[in-house]
């Protein structure tokens, strides 16, 4: 007889490790499969957000922050410092510690919370069965009254530029460079080709972005959008929009890229390739053909609102469902599939997920951009204010970017808040709950700010909605 759970997870990366210690917090026998294993065979869990994604490229990108300021920046606080270094080797190796930590955390998670791993490639069958196929080719049938699906995502590959070693790498190769090559080339100007360009960049590498379409950050407010463009160029990274890669070539040992632009045929040659053209649902393997759970036309696993599949009893979340490619986005689709599996009453706010790029300065928005709203006619109020104008930024030396709010113009309701500064990341929750409580531009005017402080620029931001910042001019016209 196979073993039985009320709860069985497929997929241990930040939408299953969550949904699986929700469910045993509330009470549920859980596991959850996992078929990632390390150079030692051993299963590690995390998924790509701790082990090939956003905590591996957040550890590179704070690590050539402070090489790059430590080699331009800090001279001006009267800090000088002659012939400064990067150990290349050091800092992948910091890189990897911190996801072993990590991973390692994990399991110490399930542990402390009772949740079984299960070590394998996880199948679900009809009737709500899980095969686990082992490493070793041993198989398992296991049983349970709900299965929640959360088998994440794959980089994107293109034929133009097929992976080949050490020279045209996807995401998770780029992550493992570790020496700083002169010349380095990344398709695609989306959030990881952005964020893996500056971490070269910094280190001198001259970096070309190519990005097929005619505009940068489509999906970013237009004023994001163009102080981003302005920054990241000031910083030498050459993003050549409207640049389709067609083809790729290794020659003595470097990457020949061939693209079109709107003058023609175009090429460059460097010294690796990082393919960073978005990400698609992993699913192969995962649905035996009578289980019962549909995929979209893009591959995506068909979900409703409440992520129940097609097949009763089973959920599924995170990347491999429609919905942004997030971490904190799928984190809490599971908490949510764990509350409704449990009877509770559980709801997923999709109009208020943050989304952040992690190049410096940072670039951060959450709710409707200014171009959504105009285009649904909503009539609007914007309130702007720049870190240049914020004395805590100056203190920092980190007076680039600035708060932008959106308030309804009738109902005061803030629908959108976006921006780009030094710590756009952290900054963005107060946006975040300020919508999810429901807070109108007023509220944030009402509220006192701690001085100084960088969250100023957000309180000033939603007083300049109504033309009454203090800190600049914006009186507006009665
Ligand atoms: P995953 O993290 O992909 O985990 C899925 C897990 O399921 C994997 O461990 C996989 O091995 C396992 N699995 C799949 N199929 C099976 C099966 N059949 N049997 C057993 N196990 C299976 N997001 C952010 O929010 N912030 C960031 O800063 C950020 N930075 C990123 C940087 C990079 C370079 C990349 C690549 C991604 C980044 N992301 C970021 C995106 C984020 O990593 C994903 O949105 C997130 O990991 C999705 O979580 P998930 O649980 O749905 O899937
Ligand atoms: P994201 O999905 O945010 O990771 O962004 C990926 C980016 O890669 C998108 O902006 C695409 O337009 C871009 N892209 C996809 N294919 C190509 C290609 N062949 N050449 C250049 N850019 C591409």
């Amino acid at each position: 007889m196979s073993e039985k759970f009320d709860v069985i997870v497929i997929g241990a990366g930040p939408g299953g490790y969550v949904a699986a210690i929700r469910a045993a917090q509330l009470g549920l026998k859980t596991a959850c499969v996992e078929k990632w294993v390390n150079d030692k065979g051993a299963t590690v869990l995390g998924g790509t957000c701790l082990n090939v994604g956003c905590v591996p490229s957040k550890a590179l990108l704070e690590s050539t922050h402070k090489f790059h300021d430590t080699q331009h920046k800090n001279a001006v606080h009267g800090i000088s410092a002659d012939n400064v270094t990067m150990d290349v080797k050091k800092m992948v190796a910091r890189k990897d510690k911190i996801v072993g930590n990590l991973t390692m955390g994990i399991t110490g998670l399930f542990k402390a919370n009772g949740v079984t791993t299960l070590a394998g490639m996880g199948k679900l069958l009809s009737g709500k069965k899980v095969e686990v196929t082992a490493a070793d080719g041993t198989v398992t049938v296991y049983d349970a009254q709900n299965v929640i699906l959360a088998s994440g995502s794959l980089p994107v590959n293109i034929p133009p530029a097929p992976l080949t070693d050490g020279l045209i790498l996807d995401n998770e190769g780029a992550l493992n460079i570790d020496e700083t090559p002169e010349t380095l080339g990344v398709i695609g100007a989306g959030v990881i080709g952005l964020e893996m360009g500056s971490v070269w960049a910094r280190l001198g590498t001259k970096v070309t972005v190519l990005e097929a379409l005619d505009s940068f950050l489509a999906v970013a407010d237009k004023d994001v959008a163009k102080e981003g463009a302005k920054l990241l160029k000031k910083q030498g990274l050459d993003i050549k929009l409207g640049s389709m890669v067609s083809g790729t070539e290794i020659v003595d040992g470097k990457v020949k890229v061939f693209y079109k632009d709107s003058k023609g045929e175009q090429e460059i040659t460097v010294d690796k390739l990082i393919v960073a053209v978005g990400r698609r649902p992993q699913t192969q393997g995962l649905l035996a053909d009578d289980c019962g759970v549909k995929l979209d036309e893009r591959g995506f696993i068909e979900v409703d609102i409440q992520c129940k599949t097609a097949a009763a009893g089973v959920y599924a979340i995170g990347d491999s469902v429609r919905g942004p490619m997030l971490a904190h986005k799928a984190s809490e689709e599971g908490v949510m599939v764990a509350d409704i599996i449990v009877g509770h009453h559980a709801q997923m706010n999709y109009d208020v997920i943050p989304s952040i790029i992690y190049t410096h300065p940072e670039m951060a928005w959450v709710g409707k951009t200014e171009q959504e709203l105009k285009e649904q006619g909503v009539k609007i109020k914007v309130g702007k204010f720049p870190f240049a104008a914020s004395g805590r930024a100056m203190a920092s030396n980190e007076t680039d970017g600035f708060v932008k709010i959106i308030a309804d113009e009738e109902t005061d309701r803030v629908l959108g808040v976006h921006m780009v500064g030094a710590i756009a990341s952290e900054l963005i929750s107060q946006g975040a709950i300020a919508m999810e409580f429901c807070s109108t531009a007023e509220d944030l005017q009402l509220m006192c700010f701690a001085h100084p402080t960088v969250s100023e620029a957000v309180h000033e931001a939603a007083l300049a909605v109504d033309g009454h910042a203090i800190h600049i001019a914006n009186r507006k016209k009665r």
